[in-house]
């Protein structure tokens, strides 16, 4: 029998009999490769364990660690969905199931919408199929046969995919469960080797979709599910989703009395008293730390003449995602959904020196992205916001230092949060535009800063913007999920479209850097991060109400409200509850507002001069002067960042 040559991922080469498969390749290196093996990767390609090796080839074992095979496993968990409904559900016709980041899905065409006890039925027999331990087995039926074979078993869907995915194939790639009776589709695969393989999964919802996500087509179905090989991991993901839910910015903003929507502003949040006071805590915390660091200020205006659009080259790659409008006059306008085009025209409106580089330009005044209703979402996806905004432009020479400093404040800024992160260098793509050594130097400059700040980071080949390479920043939140915030982009692109120059210490003329920097992003979506981080329970520097100070009786009120004041005079952000209502109650509704302190006053605080002082956190704290509850507070204000409650403290 001929030998083939296997090349393994560490470069090691094994020869094996032809016809060989990837789970005999595993077997041949350890039995327990072979046991945790899931799917395998030959020359690039995925493929079952089965897989028929009839030449040299490249060969990667996926096992049960790595996204690959996540991505295998979730798709197979499709598989053993859709092989449950079928079961329970004659008749019902099936559409795609694919693997998601989150877990699977599948789109069925049914008598009647599911109903949650028809997920707990699915998913017991998907458990009894799991426990069968059968065979995902693919199969290549005669092109003709497939589409007769899922014509007479009235799935037109499956036909209609037939048709347009396989033109001019004789075979069609098919998979059974255990047989075609049990449960098959058409499929290209990978998937496990067999049902028991599945161990972790669960059914959470279902929604209405439409084949091909076309809402001129047929109502589906869908049903969401997840999968982790292991339950532990499958536990660990269904409470961060339970408490994900609990910490829905939209909920708790409401719950809180934050802001509010209408539909005639949609994506356009009003913001509040309270959230008002959140955002200007913001703002002005950013203020603070950028004035500092040698920042500018500027108010550029909201609405620009299409000409400013056509030389940013917005005009033809980004209109759609503008509001336009017409003047009086009749100039086409377009609303800025950026600050840049706005800050080079601030550059360019007098001359520079080398000497007035860098300069730093921050903005925080509204923007517009004229994004389709269907996409809008609470405060992480509007068409009004405002963000933290900078475009600092520096000389070739000034960018590994300016990286450097911006590494230090965006360390400083998240700090003050409490908030982790991991950053990710984006180098030359593709498509890039300039010369090459442009680039090199760039990306050169930018591994310096990080190397020189002892900032560690990934890099992410090729994933740059067209213009320039760039950091992007992942924090982390509270419950484990990372959100993309903080962005450190070089453009030499826009200087020339805009002919922005300098004069160098050689008199002549250059072109500066552009550095475009954003720390918080937008407000709004970085509001609505830190809503679902502290789980609405601010750190005390940004709770919109501080502290509460609450009568015990009509008698105390006057005291009550004489204590209220001292605190508004020392900065604090107090409020007075004087209402008729039992003691317990109003501090039970402080509490639900998650405000920091609550501060108590009855017949002994108004003898002493004192406040009974409760904490969000801590209960009952005793007796305390308010001069020193206002000291000691603004010291936890000037200290900032509080660790917010994480799964395990607040489950
Ligand atoms: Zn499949
Ligand atoms: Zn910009």
């Amino acid at each position: 029998m001929s030998e083939i040559a296997i090349t393994l991922p560490d470069g090691s080469v094994r020869r094996v009999p032809a016809g060989s498969t990837p789970v005999d390749v595993a077997a041949g290196i350890s039995p327990r490769l072979a046991k945790a093996a899931i799917a395998a990767v030959v020359d690039g390609r995925p493929v079952d364990l089965t897989f028929p090796l009839n030449a040299d080839a490249r060969v990667e074992i996926l096992t049960d660690r790595g996204p690959d095979a996540l991505h295998v496993y979730r798709h197979s968990a499709a598989h053993l969905l859709a092989a449950a409904v079928t079961n329970l559900f004659p008749g019902t016709q099936c559409g795609i199931g694919p693997a998601t980041d989150e877990g699977f899905y599948y789109d069925f065409i049914v008598e009647r919408p599911f109903v949650p006890e028809d997920l707990e039925a699915i998913e017991k027999k998907m458990r009894d199929l799991a426990a069968q331990d059968l065979i995902y087995e693919r199969q290549i039926w005669p092109r003709q046969e497939a589409i007769d074979f899922f014509t007479s078993r009235g799935e037109p869907l499956k036909v209609q995919l037939i048709q347009e995915k396989t033109q001019g194939q004789t075979g069609v790639s098919v998979y059974t469960i255990k047989d075609r009776d049990t449960f098959v589709d058409f499929c290209v695969g990978p998937h496990v080797p067999s049902t028991g393989r599945l161990k972790g999964f669960k059914l959470l919802n279902t929604s209405n979709a439409y084949w091909k996500g076309d809402a001129k087509n047929q109502p589906m179905q869908r049903v969401y599910g997840t999968a982790f090989f292991s339950d532990k991991e499958l536990q660990a993901h269904l409470q961060r989703i339970e408490e994900a839910k609990k910490r829905d910015h939209r909920k708790v903003g409401k719950e809180l009395g934050l802001f509010t929507f209408h539909h005639w502003a949609p994506g356009s949040a009003f913001w509040l008293g309270k959230g008002t006071t959140l955002y200007n805590t913001l703002a002005n915390y950013m203020r603070g730390v950028l004035f500092p660091a040698g920042y500018q200020e500027v108010k550029a205006p909201i609405i620009f003449n299409r000409a400013l659009w056509e030389t940013s080259g917005h005009w033809d790659h980004y209109r759609e995602n503008m509001f336009l409008v017409t003047s009086s006059d009749n100039e086409e306008m377009g609303l800025k959904a950026m600050n840049c085009p706005g800050h080079f025209l601030i550059f360019a409106s007098e001359s520079r020196s080398y000497k007035d580089l860098p300069l730093r330009l921050h903005e925080q005044t509204p923007l517009h992205r004229n994004e389709a209703s269907g996409v809008l979402s609470g405060l992480t996806r509007v068409r009004q916001f405002s963000q933290d905004d900078a475009h600092c432009f520096v000389m070739e020479s000034q960018i590994a230092a300016e990286v450097e400093r911006l590494l230090r404040l965006v360390q400083r800024v998240y700090g003050d949060f409490g908030l982790q992160y991991t950053v990710k260098l984006s180098t030359r793509p593709e498509n890039f535009l300039g010369e090459v050594a442009t680039w090199d130097h760039a990306e050169a400059s930018l591994k310096q800063a990080l190397e020189a700040s002892k900032q560690p980071y990934t890099i992410n080949a090729g994933d740059g913007a067209f213009y320039g390479p760039k950091l992007d920043f992942d924090i982390t939140d509270a419950i484990g999920r990372s959100w993309q915030c903080a962005t450190i982009q070089l453009d030499y692109q826009m200087p020339e479209r805009f002919d922005l120059k300098y004069v160098g210490a050689d008199n002549a003329e250059h072109r500066p850097v552009v550095i475009h920097r954003a720390i918080l992003g937008s407000f709004e979506r970085f509001i609505a991060i830190l809503i679902e981080h502290y789980a609405g329970a601010f750190p005390l520097w940004l709770a919109p109400v501080q502290a509460v100070v609450m009568p015990i009786a009509d008698r105390h009120a006057e005291y009550a409200a004489q204590v209220r004041q001292r605190l508004e005079a020392a900065g604090l952000r107090a409020e007075l509850d004087a209402r008729q209502e039992k003691i317990n109650y109003k501090i039970r509704e402080a509490q639900l507002q998650k405000i920091p302190y609550m501060l108590v006053a009855g017949d002994r605080e108004v003898a002493d001069g004192t406040v009974a002082v409760r904490s969000r956190s801590g209960g009952d704290q005793g007796a305390r002067s308010v001069d020193d509850f206002v000291r000691d507070a603004q010291l936890e204000i000037s200290a900032k960042g509080e660790p917010a409650a994480g799964l395990a403290a607040a489950s």
